[in-house]
C-alpha cells in the first residue's frame, strides 16, 4: 500500500496541524515552515498528487480553492499576497497532494528562485 501523504494524515485526523478554515472541499492549514508572516496552505481533501494530474471534472474544485485562498488571504488583513502552486520536483513541490500556498506579510521578490 502507498504511504499517506503527511496532507492526506492532516486531512484524515492523523497528524496534528493548526487549521484556519475547512469545508466540504478543503482544508487551509498554517504552513510548518512559514517562508512569510502569514503562510498558508490551501488544500483539496481529494487526492490529486500535482496540478498536472486534474482534469476537467476538478473545475469547480480549483475554482474553489482560489476563492478560499482570497477568503483567507482577506480575513488575514492581507491586502497583497502571493498565490504559489510548485508543480514537479523541479518546481520545488515536496508534498505529492496537490495544495495552494497562500504568502503575505513582507514584501516580495520577482522572480522567484
Ligand atoms: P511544496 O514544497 O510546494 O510541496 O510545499 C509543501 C509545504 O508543506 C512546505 O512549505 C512545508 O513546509 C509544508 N509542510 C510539510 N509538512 C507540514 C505539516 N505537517 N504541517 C504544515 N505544513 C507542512
Amino acid at each position: 500500500m502507498v504511504e499517506k501523504t503527511v496532507f492526506k494524515k492532516i486531512i484524515d485526523g492523523e497528524l496534528p496541524a493548526d487549521v484556519v478554515h475547512q469545508d466540504d472541499l478543503c482544508l487551509v492549514i498554517r504552513d510548518i515552515n512559514p517562508q512569510a508572516p502569514v503562510h498558508l496552505l490551501v488544500i483539496p481533501r481529494k487526492e490529486i498528487p500535482s496540478l498536472r494530474d486534474v482534469g476537467p471534472e476538478d473545475r469547480e474544485l480549483l475554482g474553489h480553492l482560489l476563492l478560499v485562498a482570497n477568503q483567507v488571504a482577506q480575513h488575514h488583513k492581507l491586502s497583497d499576497y502571493r498565490v504559489v502552486i510548485n508543480c514537479g520536483l523541479e518546481a520545488g513541490q515536496t508534498v505529492w497532494h496537490l495544495h495552494v500556498h497562500v504568502l503575505g506579510g513582507r514584501e516580495m521578490q520577482w522572480p522567484p528562485g
